[in-house]
């Protein structure tokens, strides 16, 4: 049979590859679409969004334990697991089922099945009905990431889990040990915790969430331990021995050893590209450990090959994934597309409390050689978060303080996740100090310890 000929083919219907396959339609493309497993990807049925209907169903439990302090009175609070992994379930079906219509209302071929290259411009589908040959002058890979597995500590779905095994636990854990405190890994602690667990987490390098700014790991640490947690940094597990309802962790802290039950483990070490079977080697695409190389238009250096989102490396974030999406389906269809800039990717983190972020932390600024001023503002400061009942938290700002440039805006506390947008786009309006304070922000909002962050860079702070 012939092959189906398309102007653009995507691999992997996740948030890089079918906001690459629409808006390739939109511009007028023939789009095919590849999935092997779900439309959506990881972000939309095992990632982002599962979480999130999660961690809802944590925040909702954890203020009806509050209860009282908003005068209300709520007893015998109670969850049941299964129901609120159902929902969560439910939540990733009702989008991943989104993507379909999407498609469909921009006209883009969907091919169900497992994709490989088979030359420059070819693709071949396995599917379950046979072979399908597909071919275009354009092929984005989409293939996105998976969990990294270390050895010895594997994940076994019993166990020890990766985080699709925590999103649809077979149990609900007692004592838990969460290996690694980054977004994914503090997001279960706080979850598991919220709901009960006695949770410990372990983090190899100096601090929780160690990409955020100091000052920000610091304070959502404190939080953390008081909700219950242990937190063990600079630690390793070495070894998990698995036994009859019980894995025993060796862990290693300034160079001893302990030994620790816990009767669940999630192992949250960091995730790897989806490289293989896929025909690149043939192609002579360059792989740096388990990501595509690629240049600033996601261009793997391969005529008419191009690789977004989690394949191509970090930042594994899914707008970033979308992001470059957008770029490269425009760069294909002949408009003027402009890269995407890392340093405007915020990252967030919705554990309790929420930590979000956008550009350079104040170490990393004066690292790269910036004479900085710094901002601070407390919510305690804040009456929205005062009756919201979420004193805890704080936004920090850094300015270049030759120019005034926002170099980096860092957050933790109630909604922060929400709070950020308004420095990134800030950031890409390319914003100074000086138009920020001049910025009307409403009252009574989260918002306003925004500005009130970037007054005290000023040392014009007016609530604290
Ligand atoms: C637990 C968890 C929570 C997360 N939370 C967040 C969050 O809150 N915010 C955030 O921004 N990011 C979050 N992420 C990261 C986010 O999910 C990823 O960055 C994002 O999904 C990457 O998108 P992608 O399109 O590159 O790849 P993916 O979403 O991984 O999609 C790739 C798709 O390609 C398909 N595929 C792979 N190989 C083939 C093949 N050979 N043929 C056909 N199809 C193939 C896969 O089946 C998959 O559907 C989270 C991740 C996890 C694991």
């Amino acid at each position: 049979m012939a092959a189906q000929t398309f102007d653009m083919i995507v691999i992997g219907a996740g948030p890089g590859g079918y906001v690459a396959a629409i808006r390739g339609a939109q511009l007028g493309l023939k789009v095919a679409c590849v999935e092997r497993e779900h439309l959506g990807g990881i972000c939309l049925n095992w990632g982002c969004i599962p979480t999130k209907a999660l961690l809802r169903s944590a925040e909702v439990f954890h203020l009806m334990e509050r209860a009282k302090d908003f005068g209300l009175s709520a007893d015998k609070i109670g969850y049941d697991i299964d129901a609120v992994v159902k929902r969560s379930r439910g939540v990733a079906k009702q989008l991943s089922g989104g993507i379909g219509h999407l498609f469909k209302k921009n006209k883009v071929t969907v091919v169900m099945g497992e994709a490989t290259l088979a030359g420059k411009g070819k693709v071949t589908v396995k599917t379950d009905k046979g072979t399908e040959e597909l071919s275009a002058k354009n092929i984005v890979l989409a293939t996105g990431a998976r969990a990294r597995q270390l050895p010895g500590l594997e994940g076994d779905g019993k166990r020890v889990w990766t985080y699709k095994d925590a999103l649809q636990p077979p149990h609900m854990p007692k004592k838990l040990l969460v290996i690694g405190s980054g977004a994914i890994g503090i997001e279960f602690a706080s979850f598991y915790n919220t709901l009960g667990a006695e949770t410990t987490v372990v983090e190899v390098l100096d601090r929780v969430l160690p990409v955020e700014d100091e000052e920000i790991s610091a304070f959502a640490k404190k939080q953390f331990t008081k909700q219950g947690m242990k937190i063990l940094e600079k630690s390793m597990v070495k070894q998990l021995d698995r036994a009859a309802g019980k894995v025993t962790a060796h862990i290693e802290t300034g160079g001893k050893v302990e030994k620790h039950d816990f009767d669940t483990v999630i192992s949250a070490v960091g995730i790897v590209g989806n490289v293989e079977n896929l025909g690149l080697e043939a192609l002579g695409v360059k792989i740096d450990r388990t990501h595509v190389v690629t240049d600033e238009f996601c261009r793997t250096g391969v005529e008419g090959l191009y690789a977004i989102g989690d394949i191509a490396g970090a930042p594994w974030l899914a707008h970033k994934a979308s992001h470059e999406g957008v770029m490269v389906a425009e760069l294909i269809a002949g408009k003027h597309a402009h890269p995407v800039k890392p340093e405007s990717i915020a990252g967030c983190t919705y554990c309790n409390p929420q930590v979000a972020s956008v550009g350079l932390t104040e170490a990393k600024a004066k690292e790269a050689g910036y004479q900085v001023k710094v901002g601070r503002f407390p919510f305690i400061g804040n009456g929205k978060a005062i009756a919201l009942g979420e004193p805890e938290g704080m936004i920090k700002t850094v300015f270049d303080a030759k120019t005034g440039e926002l170099l980096g805006a860092h957050m933790v506390g109630a909604e922060v996740t929400e709070l950020i947008q308004g420095y990134v786009v800030g950031r890409q309006l390319e914003t100074t100090e000086a138009e920020l304070m001049e910025t009307v922000f409403p009252h009574p909002t989260l918002s306003e310890m925004m500005h009130e962050s970037v007054l005290d860079a000023y040392g014009r702070a007016i609530h604290f």
